[in-house]
């Protein structure tokens, strides 16, 4: 009998150690289950044209519900996917999600409608990249949405490599915008050495105007280089009609923020549209 048991909790020991072992040799396993049991979502936020004041396009933003942790920020699972080499299978997720909703939104938005998703340095650069970028593409309602890529400061490190895939993107009609621009490395050279079409403006800066720090003379100054660049610019987290107001005045292209709305599931995102659509129907005189 002690013979039996201590095979037993022997048994049970290297079982134990072994699953702590694997856990911790493979933890990015949780964001393949994630995947697998259906725990992620895609919320969508609007950007608006400032000249008009209209919806020009969304933005594409991940969620992951945990069954036992609840909602992780994204900048949080984000940042660890990256760090457990799981950024690919996620991203290539994201394009699935999207394609899946795609169909269920494009109905509600105008053709030529800009559609951004945030794309991770580690998925840029690796070798299966244009492969699952084509294929995206091809599950998307044809002919539709413009697609924009949002790629942080960061990625424009890896140099050359970073250069010919941006040239590719632009061959596939998809165009680049800079996220988060002022928050990264922000080497200027990159502006020049590349060509992008969309600068974001982090929120940190938008949040400054109004407030009398040193930071609105900066953004003026973004502003301005933008335009001598010839890029669009969107500015990120508008909450205020007072940042609205002064950030057109500069002339910033494009915003999205709470102010117009949050980042929204489908369902909830087409009711926003269709409201939109009503007021300004409302507002247009009778007849024309
Ligand atoms: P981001 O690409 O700069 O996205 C904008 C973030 O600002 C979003 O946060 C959005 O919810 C938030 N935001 C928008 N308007 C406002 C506002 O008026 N006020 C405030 N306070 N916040 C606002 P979120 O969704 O938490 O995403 C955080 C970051 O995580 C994103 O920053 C992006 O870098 C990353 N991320 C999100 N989804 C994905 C994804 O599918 N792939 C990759 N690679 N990164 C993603
Ligand atoms: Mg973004
Ligand atoms: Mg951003
Ligand atoms: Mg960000």
């Amino acid at each position: 009998f002690v013979l039996l048991a201590g095979l037993l909790l022997a048994l049970i020991v290297a079982s134990v150690s072994w699953l702590l072992f694997s856990l911790r040799l493979r933890p990015g396993k949780e964001i393949l289950l994630g995947i697998k049991r259906n725990e992620f979502h895609v919320v969508y936020q609007p950007l608006i044209e400032a000249a008009t004041g209209r919806v020009y396009g969304l933005e594409a933003l991940l969620r992951w519900t945990h069954p036992v942790t609840g909602p992780i920020p994204p900048d949080a699972f984000i940042t660890y996917a990256e760090s457990q080499n799981m950024i690919v299978p996620l991203t290539r997720h994201l394009f699935r999600l999207v394609a899946q909703d795609a169909r269920l939104l494009c109905c509600h938005l105008p053709s030529g409608a800009t559609m951004g998703l945030n794309i991770a340095p580690g998925h840029l650069s690796a070798s299966g990249f244009r492969q699952d970028v084509n294929e995206w593409i091809a599950s998307m309602p044809p002919a539709h949405f413009n697609y924009v890529f949002e790629i942080t400061e960061r990625t424009m490190v890896a140099g050359q490599k970073a250069a010919a895939v941006f040239d590719w993107l632009h061959e596939q009609q998809i165009t680049i915008a800079i996220d988060d621009f002022g928050t990264g490395h922000s080497a200027l050279i990159y502006l020049e050495k590349f060509s992008f079409d969309y600068l974001k403006i982090d929120r940190g800066f938008v949040q400054s105007i109004g407030m009398e720090t040193v930071t609105s003379p900066v953004l003026d100054a973004v502003l301005t280089l933008a335009r001598k660049l010839n890029l669009k610019t969107v500015a990120e987290g508008v909450e205020t009609e007072e940042q609205a107001a002064w950030l057109i005045k500069r002339g910033v292209t494009h915003m999205q923020g709470y102010l117009f709305s949050r980042p929204l599931p489908p369902e909830q995102l087409i009711q926003y549209l269709q409201k939109q659509q009503a007021e300004r129907a409302d507002a247009q005189p009778a007849g024309s």
